[in-house]
């Protein structure tokens, strides 16, 4: 994305902002990386008392340290196929209450109050839906007390408590959730997001070795390239951000770089057609052979799927022969066992003839708000990946994206490619319009 002035300024201002203000509220949140270890945890605190002794008040997220929450659930995988959702969350919560009181010791070491919290213990309370359960209040009044009484709040990511007391997890990459959902309900001025990397890129730059950082970007464009495997932010903390208008600030705990504004769409970027390329590796595709083409079978089956609490992507159907009809969809692949579970239950329900999956797949995006005033970007992307030999298997767009399905293998290619002919690669003189 061609970062216009409008975006730079902006950014610019809150940066000013940001510093006459005195005593502002500031919600930051670490990510597993940037409290990897113990020194990484020393790097956060050093970080975290520089901003407090500047005179701002400070919630801090901490995430897991990096790995954790994988090898957790590599041992609950390992002991059964289907562990109990109760005790996955049980078993997840702990990593989070890890770095959180090893941050506040960190803090502490450094001669400055801190006070660390459970999900629970600050009063965020969730529906029952273990492992995604969702945020239906915030308290704060236990943090504005310690905030008053001159702490730094540190408050675990990813976790909260239902109303009768059973502690739930948000959903993978949930500490993103709790920040911003906490930085909406203590009205912080700002949620900035720490992390490994600089901020929002055209392209994830470990693929795409000259994909560049965006100064700004809407909350509509990052939240189709977070849901499209961007790994950049949880996309459910993004739409809690769009729905309350949280500024969020994506940067390094590394470095002091700029990072990317996360705010409100303008004019300005609407002019550049393709904001970012995004992959996503992580989804498998269901196919269901012969349904019977009649009115309610999809109904039927894909309320068995939902009741199931499967996340449906991309649904194709395809009427193939008389009275008979095949239809494709994508899961995640970490869902699949259950949806092929639900799906042949459906099937046979329906009396479809049979169901096979495909986890050797990718899905590559392209994603602007440009898109909406722009012609011929589809033909584009399609005849770019057919020079490039690389076939399409499902397709499907909204008004700022275009996502096709490829062969597994190809996927990084496919990025590649798309990000080069839409000139997204650094430097001026590259990039196209159009
Ligand atoms: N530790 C959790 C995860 O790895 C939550 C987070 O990091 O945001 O998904
Ligand atoms: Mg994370």
């Amino acid at each position: 994305m061609r970062v216009g002035n409008g975006r730079d300024r902006s950014l610019l201002l809150m940066n000013q902002k940001e510093e006459q203000k005195q005593m502002a509220l500031i919600v930051q949140k670490y990510g597993g990386t940037s409290v990897a270890n113990v020194d990484r945890i020393k790097n956060v605190a050093e970080r975290v008392v520089a901003r407090k002794r500047k005179g701002d008040k400070l919630v801090v997220v901490v995430s897991a340290l990096a790995g954790t929450t994988d090898q957790l659930l590599k041992m609950a995988n390992s002991i059964s196929d289907r562990p109990s959702g109760r005790e996955m969350d049980m078993l997840l919560a702990t990593g989070e209450q890890a770095s959180v009181a090893l941050l506040a010791m960190a803090i502490h070491a450094l001669g400055e109050k801190a006070i660390s919290f459970t999900g629970p213990q600050v009063g965020i309370i969730t529906d029952e839906s273990h492992t995604k359960a969702r945020i239906i209040d915030i308290g704060t009044s236990r943090i504005e007390k310690a905030l008053k009484e001159n702490n730094v709040v540190i408050v675990a990511g990813f976790q909260g408590g239902t109303v009768s007391g059973e502690i739930t997890t948000l959903g993978r990459g949930g500490s993103d959730l709790t920040a911003v959902a906490l930085a909406k309900a203590v009205n912080a001025e700002l949620c900035e997001i720490y992390t490994d990397v600089e901020g929002i890129y055209t392209a994830d730059p470990r693929i795409v070795p000259d994909a560049q950082k965006l100064d700004v970007i809407s909350y509509d464009e990052i939240l189709e390239l977070a849901s499209l495997g961007a790994k950049v932010m949880q996309s459910r903390s993004i739409e809690v951000g769009k729905k309350f208008n949280v500024p969020i600030l994506v940067r390094s705990s590394l470095n002091n770089a700029q990072g990317t504004l996360i705010t409100k769409e303008n004019k300005k970027m609407e002019e550049v057609v393709v904001s970012g390329v995004a992959l996503h590796e992580g989804e498998a595709k269901v196919t269901i052979f012969k349904v019977p083409d009649r009115p309610g079978t999809a109904a039927k089956i894909f309320k068995i799927i939902a009741e199931a609490g499967i996340n449906v992507d991309m649904i194709i159907q395809n009427k193939t022969e008389t009275n008979a009809t095949d239809i494709s969809f994508t899961v995640y692949k970490n869902e699949l066992r259950r949806a092929i579970d639900a799906v042949e239950k459906a099937a046979c329900e329906v009396g479809a003839k049979n169901v096979t999956c495909d986890e050797n797949i990718a899905k590559v995006s392209i994603v602007g708000v440009g898109m909406k005033s722009h012609t011929g970007v589809a033909a584009k992307m399609f005849d770019v990946l057919a020079k490039n030999k690389i076939n399409i298997d499902m397709i499907s767009t909204s008004e700022i994206k275009i996502s096709c399905v490829v062969e597994g293998d190809k996927g990084k290619d496919a990025m590649r490619v798309m990000h080069e002919a839409f000139g997204l690669g650094q430097g001026p003189k590259k990039r196209k319009k159009k």
